[in-house]
């Protein structure tokens, strides 16, 4: 069905707010591996927008080393499929769903591994200038073991180039998710991710977002409350202190990847190998 391109399109594997991931496979040796795509004539203007961000996101974050615990990008192109244009992204694909489809299974010691493996990605990703602004159970996916989990979806992602100091940001990313100077249209940094991580914390144990969606409600209970979301108490003292770290109101007092990495939650957290 497609003869400009390398690879044949598989089935579905997944769908977002703005395209569709499906299964791709190379023809030379039949290597599997995830294709994000826009349809170029159906898609709004910032759908293509996004996917383009996406794709400058990705590769500056592949740009000599990279992390294990980032979805690994192997390139992009076009194809055309019998009427249709597509812009695609190539994947490296993860066979295990998202953190939270399978949150009923995981104890606290494989929740420790990935939350390990998830801190690891950002702070990489941070460490590169680049802010996630969508870090959601739905954009974290599991790997080869229960352990192993990567972090996906760089649509939303910003890079230094566009921090302007002091102005008015516009939100990105899911709002339930945001944190408080997020919502207020204030500043979206690396504090900003970390807060949404201690949001996902509490997703990938409960399987629901961590705040319930009343609409405008909820994001001015998140922006301008002294609320928290309510903890699991399904986890351990150590487990509460460490969400504690990342859902600090202020962004100034909220811990940074770093730290996290040595708080003793994550303490021989590492998963076994990659
Ligand atoms: P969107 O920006 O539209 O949310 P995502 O990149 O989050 O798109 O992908 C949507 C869904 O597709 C994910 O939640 C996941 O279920 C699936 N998916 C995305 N990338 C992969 C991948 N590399 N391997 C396996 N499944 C994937
Ligand atoms: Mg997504
Ligand atoms: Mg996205």
């Amino acid at each position: 069905n497609n003869d400009t391109v390398s690879w044949v399109r598989g089935k579905c594997i997944g769908k977002g707010s703005f395209g569709t991931v499906s299964l791709g496979v190379d023809k030379s040796d039949g290597r599997v591996f995830a294709v994000k795509s826009v349809d170029r004539m159906a898609c709004i203007p910032s759908q293509l927008e996004a996917l383009e961000n996406e794709i400058r996101i990705l590769r500056s974050l592949s740009y000599s080393s990279s992390s294990p615990y980032v979805v690994q990008y192997l390139g992009d192109d076009e194809s055309y499929e019998k009427t249709t244009s597509f812009r695609n992204i190539h994947l490296e694909y993860l066979p295990g769903g998202t953190v939270t489809e399978d949150h009923d299974d995981v104890d606290e010691l494989t929740l420790r591994s990935r939350i390990w493996c998830l801190v690891s990605a950002l702070k990489h990703v941070h460490s590169r200038g680049i802010v996630h602004c969508d870090v959601k159970g739905k954009n974290v996916l599991v790997g080869h073991a229960p352990g192993l989990v990567k972090l996906a979806d760089f649509g939303s992602g910003k890079d230094y180039s566009m921090f302007d100091s002091g102005a008015p940001i516009s939100p990105r990313g899911s709002p339930l998710w945001m944190a408080p100077e997020v919502v207020r249209g204030e500043s979206q940094g690396s504090e900003s991710d970390v807060w949404s991580l201690g949001c996902t914390i509490i997703e990938m144990v409960t399987g629901k977002p961590a705040w319930e969606d009343h609409g405008v409600d909820t994001l001015s209970r998140i922006g301008f409350s002294d609320e928290l979301p309510a903890f699991p108490d399904r986890l351990s003292e150590t487990g509460r202190d460490f969400i504690q770290k990342c859902l600090r109101r202020d962004p100034t007092q909220r811990w940074s990847c770093s730290q996290l990495l040595e708080h003793p939650f994550l303490a021989a957290a590492a998963p076994d190998s990659v």
